[in-house]
């Protein structure tokens, strides 16, 4: 779906100058700053990126283009001229940025934006969340950030393409320690794939929306909570706000399970 924001030569390929003029004094079109217009539904965050002189880019554009990105009020903005590119609030990439077609960059330039603007768990999240959903494939994101710098590189070895929400990437994230073993998407029989596993028995399921729209869903993740338990398996359930705006209410009360051995219990053999 486009923006609604248009380069003016861009929109004079497919119309003339007099219809153009008649579309601005009607209202369909308004300009924004010079050479750039605007439909009245435009993206309002286009709108804002291109009004204070650049495209949206990085984190922005990503979540347009429709990745997970982790919740902020940050609007991500490269300066589209040389005169205002450096400007220290907005966002840059490796390297020599391309030339503006479009007020949304294209996935690989927005992607190389986040790469040097965002933190590396941010990064990451938007990373699983391009494999996970078919937007880019393992070759290609590497192929995109091959040139980038050694924090880039190994923010690339934390990436988990099966990772199937942004918060549970960034549980995955935060939980990792060198004495606990993390797998993501485990199959366990008779109760399906759970989200995380740590040790041979902690299951963590996460929430990757901050509002459970579906009933039935709500109804299948309890019997399947009930199942685990019965198998022997410890189920920890976060909901998004816990794992986005509680985690420091969280991480002591799961280090409190892991101390009590929780994740070391082996399941139950319900077939002798
Ligand atoms: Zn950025």
């Amino acid at each position: 779906m486009d923006s609604g924001v248009f380069k003016r030569g861009k929109l004079l390929e497919s119309m003339s100058r007099a219809d153009l003029d008649g579309a601005i004094a009607d209202g369909r079109f308004r300009q924004i700053r010079h050479g750039w217009l605007a439909t009245p539904s435009a993206d309002p965050d286009v709108v804002r990126a291109v009004s204070v002189g650049g495209v949206l880019t990085c984190a922005s554009a990503l979540r347009r283009h429709g990745a997970w990105v982790v919740p902020t009020t940050k609007l991500h903005v490269r300066g589209s001229t040389s005169s205002v590119r450096n400007h220290p609030a907005w966002c840059r990439q490796h390297g020599r940025p391309p030339t503006v077609t479009d007020a949304v960059d294209d996935l690989p330039t927005a992607l190389r934006h986040a790469a040097r603007c965002l933190p590396t768990e941010e990064f990451v999240v938007i990373c699983d969340s391009l494999l996970n959903r078919g937007l880019l494939t393992p070759s290609a994101l590497d192929a995109e950030l091959g040139g980038a710098p050694r924090s880039v590189q190994q923010a690339l070895t934390l990436v988990d393409g099966r990772s199937e929400s942004g918060t549970e990437t960034l549980v995955r994230l935060r939980m990792r320690a060198p004495h606990l073993n993390i797998r993501t998407q485990v199959a366990i029989p008779e109760v399906g794939r759970v989200d995380l596993m740590i040790g041979s028995s902690m299951i963590i399921e996460v929430d990757g929306y901050e509002y459970h729209a579906d009933p039935h869903q709500f109804e299948r993740d309890r019997l399947r909570d009930l199942q685990a338990r019965a198998l022997g398996y410890d189920p920890v359930r976060l909901t998004y706000r816990q794992v986005i705006y509680q985690w420091d209410r969280v991480v002591p009360l799961l280090g409190e399970l892991l101390r009590r051995d929780l994740h070391r219990r082996p399941p139950i053999d319900t077939h002798p």
